[in-house]
């Protein structure tokens, strides 16, 4: 088996060339920030095609894909069912801008899949889902304030943006420009993990809250659980204070079981936020949750909420397929991926004497490099990780064939395509990258 050996950057002249094209007609040359590496440095790889676990960039070079989009790949690229579907949804007619049979499949499909959902709203992006549910939570409940939790990320809603996740910690930003105070007055943004702080915030605000919205396992400033309890705890303090509790389960959701976090930590949300797995890797998001809740969304309630390409039958032909294939072997495969993988990882550092915790929400996952020996619970604790280690090891790991997250503060994704040659081509690169890990030197004296 001929396994290209090395990619160093000099040997990515297309990426580089269509980076510095991008970068005049596109901000920074990406339509994502985490896209650019701004991060780790060096040329971002355009991608010509995909197939299974394998990324293939313009120049040629061959990657072990463990970001999978972000997340929805759960099967691998190009899965052959998911293409005929859209194939086949596509010769029908690209978008009607009417109903169509198939929207009502993929609501039940999700209403099936995690039980306390009972209607779905199907949108465009995971944005536009958290948005619109807390659009709805206000609505609802008559309220103005939301509890959002540091280093948790729920895309790019304004009021959202306050200490969050992925991109936005990636580059450091408390929040962003553009952001009115106004649109930001009305967000509480307290530490993950804190049951005490909900409880004050709720005690200093009363009447005020309308909505918890948590990632129901934090994935985007890297892979911190729940602590036991967590959850749990903030569902019983909503409801005793008549504030609604929103389950982002946007990266979770169909990835880390068949009813995505909830199916492994049982704690009903009164509203769910829905994306990435549920569309297949085209457009398509969902927010849902009770009846009675949903049933203030117009048409039926006054909260406005809409969109021209909602349910667009391409982008819903993806998620069903991706959903009729995503089975109790599929979850089986993807958790033995995890695990496989986070083995490989731990070894390898290990051998290298880099201290280091292999932190996992379900199969999701990030390395942390790190001397502490307690689980790292909240966006402080990330903070104060060796992030200086990871670009080196990242960029050890992408010479060797591996593509893994492009920033310390995001969370790993394994697909059922990960095959042994995949592991092979991964425990080859690790070696290298472990030392690149150990040899990393910290920026400033006093950085940790
Ligand atoms: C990705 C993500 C979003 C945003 O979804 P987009 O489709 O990128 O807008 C929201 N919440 C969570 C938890 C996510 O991981």
């Amino acid at each position: 088996m001929v396994r290209p050996s090395a990619v160093p950057e000099a040997a990515t002249p297309l990426s580089a060339e269509l980076f510095a094209r991008a970068s005049k007609s596109i901000p920074g040359g990406v339509n994502s920030p985490v896209r650019a590496f701004s991060a780790v440095g060096g040329t971002p790889r355009f991608i010509a095609e995909a197939h299974g676990a394998t990324l293939i960039d313009v120049d040629g070079h061959r990657y072990v894909d463990l970001v999978c989009s972000w997340g929805p790949m759960i099967l691998g690229h190009a899965h052959p069912a998911v293409v005929e579907a859209v194939r086949s949804a596509a010769t029908r007619g690209l978008s009607f801008g009417a109903p169509t049979e198939a929207e009502i499949a993929l609501a039940e499909a999700i209403i099936g899949r995690v039980e306390p959902v009972e209607r779905v709203r199907l949108v465009n992006s995971g944005t536009e889902a958290t948005m619109s549910a807390v659009r709805l939570a206000r609505g609802a409940t008559g309220r103005s304030k939301i509890i959002k939790f540091a280093g948790c990320y729920h895309g790019h809603v304004d009021a959202l943006l306050a200490d969050a996740g992925s991109g936005v910690a990636t580059l450091g930003l408390p929040t962003s420009p553009g952001v009115t105070g106004a649109a930001a007055h009305d967000t509480l943004v307290l530490p993950y993990n804190d049951l005490d702080a909900v409880a004050k915030a709720f005690e200093l605000h009363p009447g005020e809250i309308a909505a918890v919205i948590t990632e129901a396992a934090a994935g985007n400033m890297g892979a911190v659980a729940p602590r036991p309890g967590f959850n749990a705890g903030l569902r019983e303090l909503t409801s005793r204070h008549g504030a609604l509790l929103i389950m982002d389960e946007v990266m979770t959701g169909f990835r880390v079981s068949g009813a995505g976090y909830y199916g492994l930590d049982p704690v009903a949300g009164d509203l769910y936020t829905f994306g990435k797995v549920m569309s297949g890797g085209l457009p398509a998001a969902a927010f849902g949750g009770r009846a009675d809740v949903m049933d203030h969304l117009a048409p039926v309630g006054p909260v406005y909420q809409a969109g021209t390409l909602s349910g667009n039958p391409v982008a819903v032909a993806a998620g069903l397929a991706t959903l009729a294939h995503a089975t109790d072997d599929v979850y089986a495969t993807l958790d033995a991926n995890s695990l496989r993988l986070q083995g490989l990882l731990t070894d390898a550092l290990s051998a290298a004497g880099v201290a280091h915790r292999v932190q996992s929400a379900g199969n999701m996952f990030s390395v942390f490099f790190t001397d502490a020996t307690d689980p790292i619970v909240d966006y402080a604790g990330v903070k104060a990780t060796q992030t200086w280690r990871f670009a080196p090891f990242f960029h050890a790991l992408l010479a060797g064939g591996v593509y893994a997250p492009p920033s310390a503060f995001e969370a790993w994704f394994v697909s059922t395509a990960l095959d042994d040659e995949a592991f092979a081509r991964i425990t080859e690169a690790l070696p290298a990258a472990a030392a690149a890990a150990a040899a990393a030197q910290a920026p400033e004296q006093g950085a940790k």
